[in-house]
Parts: structure tokens; sequence; C-alpha cells
């Protein structure tokens, strides 16, 4: 599969989009606002100058990246995609209405699949007339220099796709994991207590979480400490991520989700993205 659409161009989809440009294939970047296209298009630029100032790229791969990128403005724009991975809101029904619109407007044989951290992919394959065709392929962030990604049969996924989509990601040079289709899936469900028992101490007051992160970083040998990383995240999916994990498993305790994140949420203190989270980075 070689010519790949991205839906969504925030922080997961410019990173997806630059690893299958990386990779040779001819990327097409889709996004409803107009910003986000810019933010992205300037943010790829600048990667891949600091990439030829590291010395990790030539001018040469850096123009090759670049000119294999394109950003488009409507959906049907993307109707002549072999695999189309969409990486937008966090949220099912939004989901399987950009899913049954799309399927409308590829060919057959495209296969669909979503970046989704915690939702059905069943569920999303559902809203298409032809469900055997959509898998997960859920990256990590950043995309680029994360090497795991989990693939994600749903129950009407074929073995064809499965198949054809496990080579192209391995053809991207990253580690697949295939992972049962069940709420966050493999990582998200094992990473959910890092942050929520980090936010339990927090909010019961034992330690402030400057201090929480230290010790996880100093002590525990973590390159990042679960404030940082929510913030890395953005407290919108992080906590709509815990949020569905914890519906999804029946309301099971242990997968309680944080007020103090509801309200950085609310307050749209996402974290890095909007400037400002647990820490402040204007
Ligand atoms: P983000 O908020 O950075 O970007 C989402 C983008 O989608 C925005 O630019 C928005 O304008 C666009 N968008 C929203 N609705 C759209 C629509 N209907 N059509 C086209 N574009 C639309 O979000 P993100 O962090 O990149 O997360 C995207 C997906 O990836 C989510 O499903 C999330 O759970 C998943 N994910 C996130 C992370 C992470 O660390 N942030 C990691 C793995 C997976």
């Amino acid at each position: 599969m070689k010519k790949i659409a991205v839906i969504g161009s925030g922080t997961m989809g410019s990173g997806i989009a630059q690893v299958a440009a990386t990779a040779g294939c001819s990327v097409k970047l889709y996004d409803t606002n107009q910003e986000a296209l810019s933010r992205s298009k300037g943010s790829l630029e600048n990667t891949l100058s600091k990439l030829v100032e590291k010395g990790k790229i030539d001018d040469a791969e850096k123009s090759r990246i670049l000119n294999a990128t394109s950003y488009v403005t409507t959906l049907q724009d993307l109707s002549d995609s072999d695999l189309v991975i969409e990486a937008i809101v966090e949220n099912l029904d939004v989901k399987r209405k950009v899913f049954s619109e799309l399927e409308t407007l590829v060919s057959a044989e495209t296969v669909l699949a979503s970046n989704t951290s915690s939702l059905s992919i069943a569920s999303i394959a559902a809203s298409c007339q032809k469900p055997e065709r959509v898998i997960g392929i859920h990256f990590f962030n950043p995309a680029p220099l994360m090497q795991l990604v989990e693939v994600i049969p749903a129950v009407q996924t074929s073995a064809e796709v499965l198949q054809k989509t496990t080579q192209t990601i391995s053809d991207w040079k990253k580690v697949v994991a295939v992972a049962k289709d069940t709420p966050g899936f493999i990582v998200n469900r094992v990473a959910r207590p890092f942050y929520s028992e980090a936010l339990r101490v927090y909010e019961e007051g034992y330690a402030d979480f400057a201090t929480i992160d230290w010790s996880m970083k100093t002590i525990g040998g973590f390159r990042m400490g679960p404030f940082e990383l929510m913030d890395f995240i953005g407290h919108d999916v992080n906590y709509t991520v815990t949020e569905t994990v914890f519906t999804s498993f029946y309301f099971d305790p242990r997968y309680k989700p944080s007020f103090t994140q509801k309200r950085l949420t609310e307050a749209g203190f996402l974290g890095r993205k909007s400037g400002r989270g647990f820490y402040n980075y204007s």
C-alpha cells in the first residue's frame, strides 16, 4: 500500500504522515481545520530541518519527504488511496460518521484504519458496508520515534486486510504487536494505573505533581513522569481514553477517571499543545 491518506492533522496524524512519507509513500493529509493543516505543514518542515542539522538526513531526503506530502481540504481528495488512517478526535460517533462517509468515496479495496487509543474497532467497522476492510492501527506518540504499533483486527476484519496491514507497518520499520479488540488494547490498558494512581496520590495531597514526576524518573527509571506524560499526550485525549476504558469495563473502579484531569480538560488546559496543563509551556 503506497498511496496513504491520513485524516486529522493533529499530534498523531502529523506524525503518522511523516512516518509514511519517510518510508517512501505518497501521503495526503486531510483536516477540517485549515489552521491545523498549516501547523502540521510548518511542523514537518521544522522537524526535517532539525534532522538535516543533526546530519540524520540530507537536503535531498528532506525535499523528497516534503514533496511526498500534500495537504487537502475535502474527503473526496482521498478517493484514490490504498490505505486511509483516521486520527481525529477520540469520539465514537464522530469516527463512525467519518468512516461511513469515507467508504462511499474510496475503492472497494481501500483499507480503512483507525488510530483510536481505546474505542471499539468492531463498532467503527460496523458503520461501513464492507466492515472486513476496517482495522485498528495504533501508533504511539511521537509516531516518528516510537517503535511499537498495535494492529487491531476487529471480529469483522478479513485475514487479508490484517496481513496487508502488518506488512505495510513492518515496511515502515515499525514493530507490530497484534492486539485484541478490547478497550485500550494492550498498552493503554496497562498504562491506565500509571496515570490514575499518580493522579490519586496528588489529589489525596501526599505529594505534588512535580515530586511524583521526579520520583518516577529518578527512582523509577521512567523517561517521563506521569504528569509530564499526560501533558504531552493532551488531557482531552488522555481523559477520554480513561473514561472509555472505565465505562467499557462496566465501571470497574480500577479505571476510575480523575476530576482534576476532567477540570483541566474543561478549562482548555490540555497540556503542551495548548501551552498549559499541569506545567506551563508559554
Ligand atoms: P489532536 O487533537 O492533536 O488532533 C485531532 C485533529 O483531528 C485536529 O486537528 C482536528 O481538527 C481534526 N478533526 C477533528 N474532527 C475531524 C473530522 N471530522 N474530520 C477531519 N479532521 C477532524 O488529537 P491526537 O492527539 O492527534 O489524537 C487523534 C487520535 O489518535 C485519537 O483517536 C487519539 O485517541 C489517538 N491517539 C492519540 C495519542 C496521543 O498521545 N495524543 C496517541 C495514540 C493515539
